[in-house]
């Protein structure tokens, strides 16, 4: 038996099909087409949220909130994907670190309130991430981002249709931004999506998306091209007749895991007030010997795992301002991610389980 860490959701190819007729149909390939609209349409419906642009990846999707937003300067998260701190480089952001919460992995709102506080730069805004799609503590954020007149995007790749507090987590912030890459829980191969608080910046966004071409024909402030096409739009709305099965599928393999390595292994703590998607499956082991003994073993049983994610990105960018990232570094260390998408079992977990729970005893 192998267990792969991850496989994309596979489009039903008779409904793929049908879209890709009508496309053929309407002769409209990209360019805020009819598919383009529906994608649109039911992805706010499904997560409850208003202003949601489609955009060609999750990484644009970045690079354009922070254009819109007139970020120029942040501090964000050591603790996340390489593309949130990339993105921001690559655009010439003044970027800075500021340390995790060793409980949550999430941006820890003390020490981004004390680097505020202490900085002799005025940063525009805070990026953080909901990392493996356990909400920040949003209300704590919003508080300093307050206190100090900071806007904050959220990079929302990992909680695609999270709830905090009972409303989706996109809903906080002024922009959160998602990625729909076919490693995601929901996909259209490659792609993502902004969603905005306010209208007015989602309407400049959906412009600067477009060359910066304005709505009766003229130039406007220039822009780039960061559409998602039709094709691409097809195949989000094919996974997305299935996504509910396919995330409530997951959240269980996910509470599986969680209940059998329980007292086992360090896991992170999950926000008190949250959904589960099932997005990633962390476990912490601060002993080197034994997180080689885990992943070996696993491996020696046909089963995936990848130390994810590491390194803390303060290391990876040193050249960059930190403020301090000791927890950052520690839990990269020790980080190992498990098996975890929408074909396994829940056999699959408790072999899995089983095997961690023999090595780690
Ligand atoms: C996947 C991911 C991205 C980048 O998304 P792409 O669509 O691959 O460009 C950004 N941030 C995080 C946290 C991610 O996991």
């Amino acid at each position: 038996m192998t267990i792969k860490l991850n496989q994309p959701l596979k489009p039903d190819l008779e409904k793929l099909t049908h879209y890709l007729k009508q496309i053929n149909d309407s002769g409209w390939y990209t360019n805020f087409g009819p598919l383009h609209q529906q994608l649109t349409k039911r992805l706010e419906e499904y997560l409850g949220v208003k202003n949601l642009l489609l955009v060609s990846n999750g990484t644009l999707a970045i690079q354009v909130a922070c254009k819109v937003l007139n970020i120029n300067s942040a501090i964000t998260t050591p603790f996340s994907f390489v593309a949130t701190t990339s993105s921001l480089l690559w655009q010439g952001i003044e970027t800075a670190f500021s340390d995790i919460s060793s409980k949550s992995y999430n941006l820890c709102p003390t020490a981004l309130d004390k680097a505020l506080s202490e900085s002799e730069i005025s940063y525009d805004g805070i990026v953080a991430t909901h990392v493996y799609g356990n909400p920040c503590d949003v209300n704590s954020i919003a508080a300093v981002a307050n206190k100090h007149n900071k806007k904050v995007i959220y990079d929302a790749a990992h909680a695609f249709s999270v709830n905090v507090e009972g409303q989706s987590v996109l809903n906080f912030g002024d922009a959160s931004t998602l990625s729909f890459h076919a490693t995601k829980v929901f996909h259209t191969v490659e792609g993502g999506a902004i969603v905005f608080k306010h209208s007015e910046d989602y309407e400049k966004a959906k412009r600067l998306i477009n060359f910066g071409i304005q709505a009766d024909g003229s130039l406007g402030e220039p822009g780039i091209n960061a559409k998602l096409n039709e094709y691409q739009c097809a195949v989000g709305l094919t996974l997305l007749d299935d996504i509910e099965k396919v995330i409530a599928h997951r959240a269980q393999l996910f509470h599986c895991y969680r209940d059998e390595l329980q007292g086992v292994v360090e896991m992170p703590t999950w926000h008190k007030d949250t959904t589960s998607n099932g997005a990633y499956m962390p476990i912490y082991l601060a002993d080197v010997n034994r997180q080689e003994k885990v992943i070996e073993a696993l491996a020696n049983n046909g089963i995936d795992s990848r130390r994810y994610f590491t390194p803390s990105l303060d290391v990876a960018y040193k050249n960059q301002k930190s403020f301090g990232c000791e927890q950052s570094q520690k839990i990269a260390a020790g980080v190992i991610c498990l098996p975890l998408h929408a074909y396994m079992s829940i056999d699959n977990v408790a072999y899995i389980s089983k095997i961690i729970r023999k090595v780690v005893k």
